[in-house]
């Protein structure tokens, strides 16, 4: 029962993978938006490629063996070189994508080569068979460790689809081995079997790659709309709407909560006397030694120009104040790779206490207000605004800028 199952007529699964190919180049070069340069016109041509190399071997007996089987060899193996570069690519690995004439005629030429020197067709297979199948086991050992990508449930799939094409090859390399009669075409039990997974590769190659490729762009917008381009930490929005869950939830449950706003000092003069190109340095250096002064679940941001925001969840007057000093130490003696003859100080402000589970926006004037007294009392200060009870705080804060205690 399994037997006959497996007994696929190959002439029709080749005849499925050419028209599966070019259907899939056609669709995509259709696709407007498709980029001139990057993997994805690459990606293409692979599938044309595949195409019109399936369409040959599919012809085989009709056109001359030549065309059929040399050349529908150097093509579909040019096709799946092409496919597997676009996944090295997709990784940002460094290297020259490879040409796509220099690939096809490389392979072609190979192809040409080994029906040279190896007449037994079975021999041919063999060869074919073991080299695509290392193609294959290249893609999905890449797909499985993720490389420069995040692992994903689709990587490890496609992975699994690119092993198991990989296993087919090997399973039928070896039957050529002692099958001296073999083909292409031959139904040689179910060794046929071994195309299922190609039709499986073809879905996974196209369909399957193509929504790697957008994970991979929507990961990259993602990135773009929520960090700061210069300096990597999170932009504005995204710190507000990190700050704004962590300060509901400490609001919910009673938990003390610090927020922490951070100003280089004179940073106008930083611009003037070293140029635009340092000052963005000591930002990038600033963004770094806060980064590198909190917790892992405290959350930061660029709130705007030279200004930072840190939100310390469960986080005591005593703790709040260790850190923005840590901070404002590491900061004097900074030297900003890109500015190494820049030193520069900075003021903060520390806002403490329970909050009302949407009381960010007050904690932030808390604070503020906290850094402006710091900037007052002479720059390269922690000071602290403790806050009232969170009835007497009232819309604007109770405590004003001249009450934020100094902390030495
Ligand atoms: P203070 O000590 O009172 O904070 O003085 P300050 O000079 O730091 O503050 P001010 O607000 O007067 O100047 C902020 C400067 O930050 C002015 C602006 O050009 C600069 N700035 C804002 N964003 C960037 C940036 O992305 N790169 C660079 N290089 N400078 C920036
Ligand atoms: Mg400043
Ligand atoms: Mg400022």
């Amino acid at each position: 029962m399994l037997a006959e199952l497996l007994t696929v007529d190959v002439r029709t699964v080749l005849l499925v993978l050419s028209l599966g190919n070019l259907a899939t180049a056609g669709l995509l070069r259709l696709y407007s938006k498709a980029p001139s340069d990057a993997p994805e016109r690459r990606f293409v041509q692979s599938k044309l490629i595949l195409g019109a190399g399936w369409l040959l071997l599919t012809l085989r007996g009709q056109i001359p063996d030549f065309a059929s089987i040399t050349l529908g060899d150097g093509l579909t193996a040019a096709g799946f070189w092409l496919e597997a570069a676009c996944i090295r690519e997709m990784d940002r690995r460094t290297g020259p994508m490879p040409h796509c004439w220099r690939s096809l005629t490389f392979f072609c030429l190979a192809a040409i080569l080994v029906h040279q020197l190896l007449p037994q067709a079975n021999l041919r297979i063999v060869v074919y068979s073991f080299g695509m199948a290392i193609l294959f086991l290249i893609s999905c050992l890449r797909l499985l460790r993720g490389g420069e990508q995040p692992r994903t449930a689709l990587r490890t799939a496609l992975g699994a689809v690119y092993g198991a094409v990989a296993a087919g090859g090997l399973w039928r390399g070896v039957a050529a081995l002692s099958e001296n009669d073999m083909t292409l075409l031959s139904t040689a039990g179910t060794v046929n079997a071994a195309y299922l997974p190609l039709y499986l590769l073809m879905i996974a190659g196209s369909f399957g790659l193509l929504l790697l490729f957008k994970e991979r762009d929507d990961t990259l917008l993602a990135r773009m709309a929520t960090r700061d381009e210069l300096t990597g930490a999170p932009n504005r929005r995204a710190l507000i709407e990190m700050a704004a869950r962590l300060v509901a939830r400490a609001g919910r449950e009673g938990r003390e909560l610090a927020v922490l706003m951070l100003d280089i000092d004179h940073f106008k003069l930083v611009n003037d006397t070293f140029g635009h190109a340092q000052g963005d340095a000591v930002l990038r250096d600033f963004a770094g030694v806060i980064q590198a002064s909190l917790r892992e679940y405290d959350v930061y941001g660029r709130f705007g120009g030279e200004e930072f925001v840190a939100v310390l969840p469960d986080t005591r007057e005593r703790d709040a104040l260790n850190v923005a000093e840590r901070i404002r130490e590491a900061v004097a003696a900074s030297t900003p790779a890109g500015a190494p003859g820049v030193r520069y100080t900075a003021s903060v402000g520390v806002a403490c206490g329970v909050p009302e589970p949407e009381g960010l926006d007050i904690m932030l004037r808390f604070a503020d207000e906290a850094m402006y007294a710091a900037k007052r009392d002479g720059r390269n200060q922690v000071r602290v605004a403790v806050m009232p009870p969170p009835a007497q705080r009232g819309t604007n804060g109770s405590r004003r800028a001249g009450e934020a205690m100094a902390h030495d």
